[in-house]
């Protein structure tokens, strides 16, 4: 959420669906040894990447060519990272950019899913997420659990399925800061990680489970995410427990 400063619109923040769109070039450079290049667009559906979630992948059509995106650069705007050897369109160049529907459909029913295991592990055992990272369509997250009872991990599963079974509405919204942090849930997860110049924070609420400040993209509902398997769970040291999960369906 640092990213006040970027002169990109962020198009997925609002519109998690939207695939294709037009814009227009602010900055683009090719890139050379010791200076990394970058297109600068004026607005932009491409997830940059943060809280886990990978940076989107596509194109940007112009001219008569393409120019493929392979990820992201953060520094004092958000530059897109074109294709080795691929055209580079020169400042003031209107493009179509599109995102690689199928590698962001499964982040983001692996990011949902994510959310779905935090809060289902957080209100039938109490653990706190310390730390978490994912793939299209496999994912890990870390808690705090001192203790790891019998049959967690089928427990957990079967949990999660049917929160994902009961087909829960997922909303976004934005709230000033005051609001945000007045609810109970967002306290546990992220006050300490929104830095406090954030005046307003994006909350995704899968309704009656899980509410977390975050900037991710998400399904619309529970049951878009398929099913869960929770395949490990593994000890990583005092209170630290590793679970590993796959989506599927
Ligand atoms: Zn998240």
């Amino acid at each position: 959420m640092a990213d006040t400063q970027w002169r990109t619109h962020r198009l997925e923040l609002d519109d998690q669906t939207l695939r294709e769109w037009d814009a227009v070039v602010l900055a683009s450079g090719a890139g050379s040894p010791g200076e990394p290049g970058g297109i600068v667009l004026d607005r932009s559906a491409f997830y940059p990447g943060g809280g886990g979630q990978p940076p989107d992948h596509g194109v940007l059509l112009w001219g008569g060519v393409q120019t493929r995106i392979e990820g992201v650069r953060k520094g004092d705007d958000l530059y897109l990272i074109p294709a080795d050897g691929d055209p580079v369109p020169p400042p003031g160049t209107t493009v179509r950019g599109a995102v690689e529907d199928e590698r962001r459909a499964a982040l983001m029913r692996t990011h949902s899913g994510l959310h779905v295991l935090c809060g289902v592990v957080f209100r039938d055992f109490g653990a706190l997420v310390t730390g978490g990272n994912m793939e299209p369509m496999t994912a890990r997250m870390d808690f705090n659990l001192p203790a790891v009872p019998d049959g967690f991990r089928q427990a957990v599963e079967g949990a999660c399925n049917a929160e994902l079974a009961a087909d829960r509405r997922i909303d976004v919204r934005v709230l000033p800061r005051e609001e945000a942090f007045a609810l109970p849930d967002i306290i546990r997860t992220a006050t300490n990680l929104v830095p406090p110049e954030v005046k307003d924070v994006r909350i995704v609420d899968i309704v009656g489970l899980d509410q977390q400040a975050d900037g991710g993209t998400h399904v619309a509902s529970t049951r878009q995410v398929g099913r869960i398997q929770v395949v490990k769970v593994e000890n990583k040291g005092k209170g630290f427990r590793r679970l590993r999960i796959q989506i599927s369906g």
